[in-house]
């Protein structure tokens, strides 16, 4: 079976190391940039995307850059704790949470794409156009024909038995099968996302939020307790809602001054993390809007589908939005590799099966995360004490914060007694 894949992001190349671990032979990931870059900052690997990548044998390797928070504490604007949870290990998952950046991690997985399927596997400097289905190939079948060009206008031109639309929130298969759908959908949310090296907080684990659902601010270590002496080198996302009249800007790598952010949370040093210094010593600050993608009725078009953030870009609330690629791509490789047969009957039905078990979950996170996720806990403080309180339980009880935890993570298909008791998607070709 010969398997195109559009897109080398975190997703697409997951896509091809599912294919490659299930024993599909014949798979291309042709990508957009003409070089692959870390690009980015830091992501979450929340226990569901790390036991998947523990089953492709990558446990090590990403272990190695990636540092295991041990908590997730939540703060008003005022610093004062709200909820904390443990994490990964802590939390009794058999698989550690891990932040790595998401650069680094992305370089990995191409590592091992190309140890997998050769140095060929990953051909740079080519956009997807369009794709046609169903069209006579050249072996006599019935193909998928995916159309890219380079930077000076020469096409390619690809035949496949699947296509997978890994190409992201801006993916041009998406669009061609949804042409109406436009730009992403903006909540007049900013963000700013920077790295910077910081005294270390906290047990030096911690992931924490303070703030409320108009301005916020989240950080977690990047690198392991000591490393840097006394210091840690922190990822953080500052996040504030912008006035009326300010246009979006979708661009990823847009730096920006961070002297007006300082500004605007200089009351937040709190005596556990000095908010405003965390973001003057940052090294960049990357700016983009808060946008998402509406949930489709359908992400399957003839043997094309879309995964990851062109199948259902997210709100960053919650941590998910590369942990849900990586699902994807373990449940499309094990539905092609159980497939009843490898017709095109055979790999509809395994198409469909893969819709069938991701689109409900990532339709439910999208709404879960425009209503703000597990960060809800955050808004309620604010609605019910906007001055602060001295104990949070005098204002929300412990029982409504460990809910509105617990649903998410029900949701999102990784409360811990549902993660280490399901059954693995590691699956191979009947032959
Ligand atoms: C440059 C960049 C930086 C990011 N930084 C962060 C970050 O710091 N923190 C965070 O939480 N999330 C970040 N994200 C988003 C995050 O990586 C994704 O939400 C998540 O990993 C899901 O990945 P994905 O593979 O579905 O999409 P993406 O990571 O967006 O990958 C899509 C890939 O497809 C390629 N592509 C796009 N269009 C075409 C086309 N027509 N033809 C061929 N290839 C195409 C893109 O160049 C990209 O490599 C970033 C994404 C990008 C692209």
């Amino acid at each position: 079976m010969k398997i195109v894949i559009v897109g080398a992001g975190i997703g697409g190349l997951a896509t091809a190391l599912s294919l490659g671990a299930a024993g599909f032979d014949d798979v291309t990931v042709v990508e957009r940039a003409t070089e692959l870059r870390p690009l980015g900052v830091g992501i979450n690997l929340l226990p569901h995307a790390v036991r998947e990548l523990t089953e492709l044998g990558l446990a090590d390797r990403v272990g190695s850059i990636g540092v295991a928070p041990s908590r997730l504490s939540y703060f008003n604007r005022f610093g004062q704790p709200v909820w904390s949870e443990p994490r990964g290990l802590e939390a009794g998952y058999h698989w550690p949470q891990l932040s790595v950046h998401r650069g680094e991690f992305q370089l990995l997985l191409a590592d091992e794409v190309r140890r997998r399927f050769g140095a060929e596997a990953i051909r740079t400097g080519w956009r997807a156009t369009g794709v046609e289905h169903g069209v006579p190939g050249a072996d006599g079948g019935v193909c998928e024909r995916v159309r890219f060009t380079d930077a000076a206008g020469s096409e390619l031109v690809l035949d496949a038995d699947v296509v997978v639309g890994a190409d992201g929130i801006h993916s041009a298969l998406r669009a061609q099968e949804h042409p109406g759908e436009g730009a992403p959908p903006w909540n007049r949310l900013v963000l700013w996302r920077g790295t910077a090296l910081a005294p270390t907080y906290l047990d030096g684990r911690t992931m924490i939020m303070a703030g409320d659902a108009e301005q916020k601010f989240v950080a977690y270590p990047l690198v392991a307790p000591g490393a840097e002496g006394g210091m840690t080198r922190v990822n953080f996302i500052a996040e504030r809602r912008a006035p009326e009249g300010v246009d979006e800007t979708a661009d990823w790598n847009h730096a920006v001054d961070p002297a007006p952010i300082v500004e605007l949370f200089a009351d937040w040093a709190f005596d556990w993390l000095d908010v405003p210094a965390v973001i003057a010593a940052a090294d960049e600050i990357l700016e983009y809007p808060m946008v998402d993608r509406n949930p489709l009725e359908r992400w399957t078009v003839g043997r094309t589908t879309l995964i990851g953030d062109a199948a259902h870009a997210l709100y960053p609330n919650g941590s998910n939005g590369a942990s849900q690629a990586i699902l994807d791509a373990r449940s499309l490789a094990f539905h092609l590799a159980t497939a009843a047969d490898t017709g095109i009957d055979g790999i509809e039905a395994a198409l469909a099966a893969y819709e069938a078990d991701r689109r409900p979950i990532t339709t439910r996170l999208s709404a879960m995360t425009r209503e703000l996720g597990p960060e809800r806990v955050m808004q309620l403080a604010y609605e019910r004490a906007p001055q602060g309180f001295a104990d949070v339980h005098d204002v929300i009880p412990e029982a409504e914060l460990r809910q509105i935890a617990d649903s998410y993570k029900v949701a999102a298909g990784f409360h811990p007694d549902v993660l280490n008791e399901r059954s693995s998607l590691t699956a191979a070709v009947r032959r």
